[in-house]
């Protein structure tokens, strides 16, 4: 009865297990919630307020597809501003979220048998929207001693005559972790030799640590900007993930196909959120400082507690707000003559025997580790590693 495209793919599995955690708590089980994939902050007052005056003018209906003027000179702004990268408005899209301008370039992008570039471990909707759109993903294996990042003569290796675009994430989710300049720029060089594109996905690029700079792909010289989709947004910047809106730069003929696209599906993004957009991206912006400020705090705590479990060993993310151990110590003991073998094995453990919540790093396609989200306190951390410790020692 259903497509066989609709057969192809999964629901969001981070999504799934926040739904899990979320229902244990409303059934009256106290849940530390490590799950999450969105900051515990309120959308900041000035920008509910802008939303607030939107709906009290009237700007309540259909607004340009691809964004209103204003919202796209915001846009504009922010990526000369935080990424010297220079844009017009028609190469700019704004859309119902990041995910929704990543799916409208896996539209435009990809035909079948297109061969799409995913290093692993990934984001979870990357190889779904790929699958959605008649093309294949193939996985690039990364591993903690190159702190996840992509190795440039492993990514050559993995290119062939099918090869359509490269799918970057820096910060990183779920590794948290972030790629250098001199890393980029030896990505840059293969993908214009094969005359690849990148997708770079940069919704994190506010929260960085250790002063770090985020650097965009796109920034590093004209040639790789020719071929690189930006894609960024509000969700993770200024805690406005319910609000939906993401955007994309890139060259004007991908824009406008994704333009046409999104006329199609969904229209313009809601306008009231749009009016909150303008507000967030050119109002004050301090609100960053104190939320990375709070994230960075979070982060030291959480990840000197982890690798003090014993069997337990995580790195030291330098962006984004997850942490991502690796537990493949663990695998082979058990508890009450059950086997924990996998991370997912190890997740469904944390949650019936210490109530805690997290994600299993098979679903980010990296079964030797879990991932954490430090989205919630300092105490609640506190409480859950203690959790978490306690159960790893009753394995045996
Ligand atoms: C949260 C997230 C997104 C999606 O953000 P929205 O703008 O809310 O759609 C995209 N990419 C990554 C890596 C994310 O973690």
């Amino acid at each position: 009865m259903l497509s066989e495209r609709a057969g192809r793919i999964k629901p969001s599995p981070t999504l799934a297990m926040d739904a899990k955690a979320k229902a244990m708590k409303a059934g009256g089980f106290d849940i530390v919630n490590f799950g999450v994939g969105e900051p515990d902050f309120d959308t900041p007052d000035n920008i509910k307020e802008a939303a607030i005056k939107a709906i009290k003018d009237g700007f309540t209906k259909y607004t340009a597809v691809g964004g209103i003027e204003a919202l796209k000179d915001a846009v504009i702004e922010k990526f000369l501003k935080d990424n010297h990268l220079q844009y017009k408005r028609e190469e700019i899209i704004v859309s119902c979220g990041a995910k929704h301008s990543l799916y409208n370039i896996a539209q435009a992008l990809f035909s079948p048998g297109d061969e799409v570039l995913i290093p692993s471990p990934y984001w979870v909707s990357y190889p779904d929207q790929v699958l959605l759109n008649d093309a294949t993903p193939v996985f690039i294996r990364t591993n903690e001693a190159d702190s996840f990042m992509v190795k440039p003569e492993v990514l050559a290796s993995h290119i062939t005559g099918k090869t359509k675009a490269l799918i970057l994430n820096s910060p990183s989710n779920p590794t948290g972790l972030t790629y250098d300049r001199r890393t980029l720029e030896r990505i840059a060089e293969i993908v214009l030799r094969h005359d690849l594109f990148v997708i770079s996905d940069e919704i994190y690029e506010k929260l960085t640590y250790d002063g770090f700079a985020h650097i965009s792909i796109a920034s590093l010289d004209r040639a790789v900007k020719a071929k690189t989709i930006v894609v960024n947004g509000l969700s993770k910047s200024y805690a406005m993930t319910g609000w939906r809106i993401g955007f994309a730069a890139g060259p004007a003929g991908i824009i406008k196909a994704m333009t046409t696209i999104q006329s199609q599906s969904t229209s313009n993004p809601t306008s009231i959120a749009q009016k909150a957009a303008v507000e967030a991206l050119t109002g004050p912006q301090d609100f960053i400082q104190i939320m990375r400020t709070e994230f960075d705090r979070r982060r030291k705590f959480l990840v000197a507690e982890l690798n003090a479990v014993p069997g337990m060993r995580c790195l030291t993310p330098t962006g984004a707000f997850y942490a991502f151990p690796n537990t493949s110590a663990l695998y082979g003991k058990s508890f009450d003559g059950t086997e924990i073998s996998s991370s997912s094995d190890l997740a469904l453990y944390l949650l019936e025997q210490a109530r805690v919540a997290l994600v299993h790093g098979g679903a980010f396609g990296d079964d030797s580790h879990i991932r954490l989200s430090y989205a919630t306190s300092v105490e609640e951390i506190k409480k859950g590693v203690g959790r978490i410790k306690e159960a790893v020692q009753r394995l045996s």
